[in-house]
C-alpha cells in the first residue's frame, strides 16, 4: 500500500513523485515499465517554451497557445500553463537541469508559431535528456519506491473509486490515488517520432476503467522523420536553414502547394508530403540538406547529424529518405485543472492527459512545461484535495460518445494496426475510409495480455477504436484532424469532444 503511486518515467511523473516525496508522511511509489529513462521526454530535442525575459509575457504565451490550437484550446488550462511555467522551470533548474546559458543569462531560442524567443534548451539539442537525467538523479537521492521494469495492466477500481493497478506479473498495488503519467501512443502508427514505450497504455486502462477521454481525433504528425527505423526527428529547423523537399525525381514539390514552400505550416508540410509519398506508390520522399555542407550539418545539429551518419546516410552528400511521422498526442484521459479525471482516486498528467490546453494542435514545446507544471498540481490535488478548489468539468465540453468494444474476432498484428491506422485515420481522414477502418477493428481482436507486447498490443487496439470513433464524429478539419470529406473548420471556436468505452473490453485476464 501506498499513498501516491506514479506510473510512467517521463518528465510529468517524475515532476509529481518528487513533488510528492517532499510532503511528510508521504510514501510514493514509481513504476516504468522499461528503465527510468525510457519516455518521451528523453527524446525531446527543441526545448521548454516559457517566458523567462522582461521583453515577453505571460499573455503573449498565452496567446500564442490558443492561436496554435485552432480554436479549441481551454482558456484556463492555457493560463495555468503560462502563468505558473516560469516557478515550475525554476523548480527544475532548483533539481539541477542545466539549461544552456548564453552572456551569462538563460539562452533563449525561437520556435515556429511563437512571438518571441522563449525556447530554453540543454546541450543544444538534448533538452529532454537533460531534465530526465536531471530528475531521475533527484529521484534515485528521494525516498520514492521505485519500480522499474514494470509494466501496469490494469486499473482496480472497487466501489467506483480507483484503489491501486494490476502489473503484468499478477501483482496488485494499492493506493490512496493513482495518477497516470504514461506518455503518448505514437505506436499506433507505422511511422512515429516516439519510442517504444508509446503505446497508449494509461489511455487504454483509464478507458477500460470507464474513465472518459477527450480530443482523441487530434494527432499532431510531425513532417520530416528520417525514414529508417526509429524515425529520428529532422528538425524544421533543417529546413529552416536551407534544406529543401524534393520528390522522386528530384522535383521541389512544395513549391506547388504553399507559397511558403518547405516552411509552410507543419501540418500543411506533412500533408503535402504525404500526398507525395501517394503519388510514389508510398516511397518517402527526400530532404536534401547538401547545399549546407558537412561542417555545418555537424555543428548546427549534433544530435541529428550523428543519427543520420548511424543510420548510414551521408546527407551533406546525397539528400536523405523523410516521411511525416506521428508525434504528439493532443487527446488524453480527461482531466480538469488539477488533473484529476472522471474517477474518484484516478489523476492523469502530461500526454496521457487531456485538459484541453493544446486544443487541435500543440504549440511546439508546450509539452514539456506541461509536464512540469501540471507534474506539480496534480500532488496537491491527489495529497491535499480540501486545498484546491472543487473538482469541476467544463459543461460546454461534448458529451461522451460510446465506443463498444469487440468480445472475439480474428487476430491482426500490431503492423496491420498501424497501417490501417495511417491510412484511415492518419494525416487525411474522411468518412467512408474512417467507418471501413472502425469496422476492421471491431472485427480484430487481440490475445490475452500475457507478456508485456500482447498488453501493448490490446491497448493500442482500444486506443485506435477510440481515436477512429471520435474522428468519425467530429465533421470538420481543424488542427491535427483533417476531413477531406469537410475540409473547413466548422462555425465557432468548436466543442471539446468525449469519449467512453463499455465494458466487454474488459481485460482478460
Ligand atoms: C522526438 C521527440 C521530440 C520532442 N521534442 C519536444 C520538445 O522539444 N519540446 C517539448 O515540449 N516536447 C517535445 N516532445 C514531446 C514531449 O517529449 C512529450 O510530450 C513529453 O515528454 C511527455 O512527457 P510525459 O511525462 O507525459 O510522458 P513520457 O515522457 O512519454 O513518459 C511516459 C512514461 O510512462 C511509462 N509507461 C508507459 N506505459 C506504462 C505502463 N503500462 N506501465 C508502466 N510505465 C509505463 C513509459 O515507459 C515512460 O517512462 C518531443 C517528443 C518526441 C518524441
Amino acid at each position: 500500500m501506498t499513498h501516491l503511486l506514479v506510473v510512467g518515467s517521463g518528465v510529468a511523473g517524475l515532476t509529481a513523485a518528487l513533488d510528492a516525496d517532499g510532503r511528510p508522511g508521504v510514501s510514493v511509489t514509481l513504476l516504468t515499465k522499461a528503465t527510468l529513462e525510457s519516455s518521451n521526454t528523453w527524446f525531446a530535442q527543441g526545448g521548454v517554451a516559457v517566458v523567462t525575459s522582461s521583453d515577453d509575457t505571460v499573455g503573449e504565451h498565452v496567446a500564442d497557445t490558443l492561436a496554435a490550437g485552432a480554436g479549441l484550446s481551454d482558456d484556463e488550462a492555457v493560463e495555468v500553463l503560462c502563468a505558473e511555467g516560469p516557478e515550475a522551470v525554476q523548480h527544475l533548474i532548483d533539481r539541477g537541469v542545466l539549461f544552456d546559458v548564453h552572456d551569462g543569462v538563460l539562452a533563449r531560442g525561437l520556435e515556429a508559431a511563437h512571438s518571441h524567443e522563449r525556447i530554453l534548451h540543454a546541450g543544444g539539442d538534448a533538452t529532454g535528456a537533460a531534465i530526465a537525467a536531471a530528475l531521475i538523479d533527484r529521484l534515485r537521492d528521494s525516498s520514492v519506491v521505485v519500480r522499474e521494469n514494470t509494466t501496469a495492466v490494469d486499473l482496480v477500481v472497487e466501489d467506483g473509486r480507483v484503489v491501486g493497478v494490476t502489473l503484468l506479473d499478477g501483482d496488485r498495488i494499492d493506493a490512496d490515488a493513482v495518477v497516470l503519467a504514461t506518455g503518448g501512443a505514437g505506436q499506433l502508427y507505422p511511422y512515429t517520432t516516439n519510442p517504444a514505450v508509446a503505446t497508449g497504455d494509461g489511455l487504454a486502462m483509464a478507458l477500460r476503467a470507464g474513465a472518459v477521454a477527450a480530443d482523441l481525433e487530434f494527432y499532431q504528425f510531425h513532417p520530416t522523420s528520417l525514414a529508417a527505423p526509429g524515425n529520428h526527428l529532422v528538425s524544421e529547423a533543417v529546413r529552416g536553414e536551407g534544406a529543401v523537399l524534393v520528390d522522386a525525381g528530384g522535383r521541389r514539390f512544395m513549391v506547388d502547394v504553399h507559397p511558403d514552400a518547405e516552411l509552410a505550416p507543419r501540418d500543411v508540410v506533412a500533408r503535402g508530403i504525404a500526398a507525395q509519398m501517394a503519388l510514389q506508390g508510398g516511397a518517402p520522399v527526400r530532404l536534401d540538406a547538401t547545399a549546407l555542407g558537412a561542417e555545418f550539418l555537424a555543428k548546427r545539429f549534433p544530435t541529428i547529424d550523428a543519427a543520420v551518419r548511424a543510420r548510414g546516410f551521408a546527407w551533406d552528400r546525397d539528400p536523405i529518405p523523410v516521411t511525416p511521422a506521428a508525434h504528439y498526442f493532443m487527446g488524453g484521459v480527461r482531466t480538469d485543472l488539477w488533473a484529476r479525471t472522471s474517477l474518484p482516486g484516478l489523476f492523469a498528467v502530461g500526454e496521457v492527459a487531456c485538459n484541453g490546453l493544446h486544443g487541435a494542435n500543440r504549440l511546439a514545446s508546450n509539452s514539456l512545461l506541461e509536464g512540469a507544471v501540471y507534474g506539480r498540481r496534480v500532488v496537491d490535488a491527489a495529497l491535499d484535495p480540501a486545498g484546491v478548489p472543487d473538482h469541476v468539468f467544463d459543461e460546454e465540453w461534448a458529451e461522451p460518445i460510446v465506443v463498444h468494444l469487440p468480445s472475439g474476432g480474428v487476430l491482426s498484428s500490431r503492423a496491420d494496426l498501424q497501417q490501417l491506422m495511417w491510412d484511415a485515420a492518419g494525416l487525411t481522414r474522411d468518412g467512408a475510409g474512417l467507418s471501413a477502418a472502425a469496422a476492421e477493428l471491431a472485427r480484430w481482436s487481440v490475445p490475452a495480455a500475457t507478456d508485456a507486447k500482447s498488453a501493448e498490443d490490446a491497448n493500442l487496439h482500444v486506443v485506435a477504436q477510440a481515436v477512429v470513433a471520435s474522428a468519425l464524429a467530429r465533421r470538420e478539419s481543424r488542427g491535427g484532424h483533417f476531413r477531406i470529406d469537410f475540409p473547413e473548420p466548422g462555425d465557432g471556436p468548436g466543442v471539446h469532444s468525449g469519449v467512453v468505452v463499455t465494458a466487454a473490453g474488459e481485460r482478460r485476464a
